[in-house]
């Protein structure tokens, strides 16, 4: 059956399959937010990070430690050491945590410290990548490639489910278009489409959907509107300093502002609140 067939053979209301990360249940009622700074750029600016989100609700921590840049001569990340001092402080941090994986050798490594796999944009149509994390068990968390449909993200999914592995949140971050006024096009049909019909838990990521702080808040309120179960946001405590993604980056002040913005809309639309870690 190819997806248009599924489109309209299949009912409204497709029901959500929970995955659980540490004593997080992404999916599973509260909607659960993401927060941390593109790139891990020093073990304290991380710790920095994970208290401010935390304080104002989020639930994981996200923080890349290998970058994929499109400019060979930017910051790469911090690597295995980053690694390595994270694995030293995990218990500092409070909160379940997510990384991107961009290579499989990296995995043995990562497993000892991360809690949730993410597989970036870039990497999605990676199938060899993709499997070594399905044969993980890890929860995943599965980005949108910026330039594949809905059924190629779905298809990319199932690379992973085929290793046995069903702990897959999706991601939505935004296409590539004709559009140039935003870094990327948000496609939020596909976060209602995906929902009406598929087992995944959606969330939605603001920061890399439009490349712009200030329409990082107006996004993730239109994505809770829109039923994701929760969001991935980039937070820096000094956007301007970043070595990467600055421009789209919130600070903890803005951050706190929109999660209580976040909690009033979700209490609106009669939908569970923020989830606590
Ligand atoms: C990121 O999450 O920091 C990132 C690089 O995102 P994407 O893979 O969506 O570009
Ligand atoms: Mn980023």
């Amino acid at each position: 059956m190819d997806l248009h067939e599924k489109a309209s053979s299949s009912k409204p209301g497709g029901t959500t399959r929970p995955v659980q990360v540490g004593s997080v249940s992404i999916g599973g009622g509260p909607f659960h937010v993401i927060a941390g700074p593109c790139a891990v750029e020093s073990p304290g600016l991380l710790l920095e990070t994970a208290r401010a989100v935390r304080d104002s609700g989020a639930s994981l921590l996200r923080g890349g430690i290998f970058k994929l840049r499109t400019d060979p001569s930017s910051f790469q990340g911090m690597g295995r050491a980053g690694l390595e001092e994270l694995k030293a402080m995990k218990g500092e941090l409070g909160l379940p945590l997510v990384t991107e994986v961009t290579d499989p050798r990296h995995l043995e490594a990562m497993l000892e410290v991360v809690d949730m796999l993410q597989v970036g944009s870039r990497n999605m149509f990676n199938y060899p990548l993709l499997s070594e994390v399905g044969k993980t068990g890890r929860p995943v968390l599965l980005k949108r490639g910026f330039s594949a449909r809905v059924e190629e993200w779905l298809l990319a999914a199932e690379y992973i489910r085929k290793e046995g592995n069903e702990n897959i949140v999706l991601c939505e971050r935004g296409i590539r278009t004709f559009e140039t006024a935003t870094r990327n096009t948000l496609d939020l049909a596909s976060v209602a489409w995906i929902k009406a019909r598929e087992p995944y838990p959606v969330l939605v990521d603001p920061s890399h959907g439009t490349g712009l702080r200030e329409l990082v808040p107006p996004m993730a309120l239109a994505a809770a509107a829109a039923g994701a179960d929760g969001l991935l946001v980039e937070v820096h405590p000094r956007p301007g300093e970043a070595l990467s993604d600055g421009r789209q980056s919130l600070d903890p002040a803005e951050f706190a502002r929109l999660m209580d913005r976040l909690s009033a809309l979700l209490a609106a639309l009669g939908r569970s609140p923020l989830g606590k870690s």
